[in-house]
C-alpha cells in the first residue's frame, strides 16, 4: 500500500454506464420479480419517481431503505454481476493497469450502496483493487427485515470525507459522473468527469468518455505532479 496517492472513484454512472436503471433502482426492480403486485406497484412508483428526481436525498434513503427491506445477499450479488457485465475487457484492464502503474490507494465513496458496489468489483475481479467503499450498507441479519445504514449521504458528505483524507495523502484524484459529485471533485487535485453516454453533464470538469481514457488522463496526470 501506498500512502502518497488516493483515486477515489463515485459508483453509479462512474465505474458502469447507467442503462435504464442504476444500481440501487435496479435492486428495488429485482427484488420486485418475485414480490407481490402490490409491491411490484409500489416498486415501480419508487423507480419512476427517482427517475423523475422527485427525491430531495434524504427522502430517497428513507424510501429506499423500506423498499430493501426485502432484499438478500443473493439478489444484491444479481445485481452486481448484471452491472459488471457492463465493462469490457478493456475498461477492466485500465483500471488494474492504472492500480499497478500508480500504486495509489482506490477508493469509492458513493451516495449509493457499498454491498452493490462490492458485488460489481468482486464479479470483475477486482475488489481487491479498492482500499475503502463508503456509502450506504445494508445489513442481511434477518430475512424479510433487512436494516440499512448510513455513512457518506450527501454531495457535501462525499467532499468532508475527501478532506478527511488530507493528511494520508499528498495528492487526490475524485471521478464523478453528476451534480452530486461536484462539491468531491472540487475538493480534488484533479477532479474528473465521465460521461459514458457523450450526454454532456455541462460540467467544468475535463470530461472524458470512457474508463481507459479516464484512466490514461490520470496516470499522466500523476507522472507530472510526481515530476513538479
Ligand atoms: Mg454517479
Amino acid at each position: 500500500m501506498n500512502c502518497d496517492t488516493c483515486i477515489i472513484f463515485d459508483f453509479d454512472g462512474t465505474l458502469y454506464p447507467i442503462i435504464d436503471f442504476d444500481s440501487e433502482q435496479l435492486l428495488v426492480h429485482t427484488i420486485a420479480q418475485t414480490s407481490d403486485e402490490v409491491f411490484r406497484k409500489e416498486a415501480q412508483r419508487f423507480i419512476a419517481d427517482d427517475q423523475a428526481g422527485c427525491f430531495l436525498l434524504e427522502d430517497f434513503h428513507l424510501r429506499y431503505a423500506a423498499m430493501t427491506r426485502g432484499s438478500t445477499a443473493a439478489l444484491v450479488d444479481e445485481v452486481g454481476r448484471h452491472l459488471a457485465g457492463l465493462l469490457s475487457c478493456d475498461d477492466r484492464t485500465s483500471l488494474v493497469t492504472l492500480k499497478k502503474e500508480s500504486r495509489a490507494d482506490f477508493a469509492i465513496f458513493t451516495c449509493g450502496t457499498e454491498n452493490l458496489a462490492e458485488a460489481f468489483l468482486t464479479h470483475l475481479g477486482i475488489r481487491d483493487l479498492f482500499t475503502s467503499i463508503r456509502g450506504k450498507r445494508l445489513h442481511f441479519e434477518e430475512v424479510g427485515n433487512t436494516t440499512m445504514t448510513i455513512d457518506i449521504h450527501t454531495p457535501e458528505a462525499k467532499r468532508r470525507a475527501l478532506e478527511a483524507l488530507r493528511p494520508c495523502y499528498r495528492t487526490i484524484v475524485a471521478v464523478g459522473d453528476g451534480p452530486t459529485d461536484i462539491p468531491m471533485l472540487e475538493a480534488a487535485d484533479l477532479g474528473l468527469v465521465i460521461d459514458w453516454n457523450a450526454q454532456a453533464m455541462h460540467s467544468n470538469f475535463e470530461t472524458h468518455h470512457s474508463l481507459p481514457s479516464l484512466c490514461r488522463r490520470i496516470a499522466a496526470y500523476l507522472v507530472s505532479a510526481a515530476e513538479a
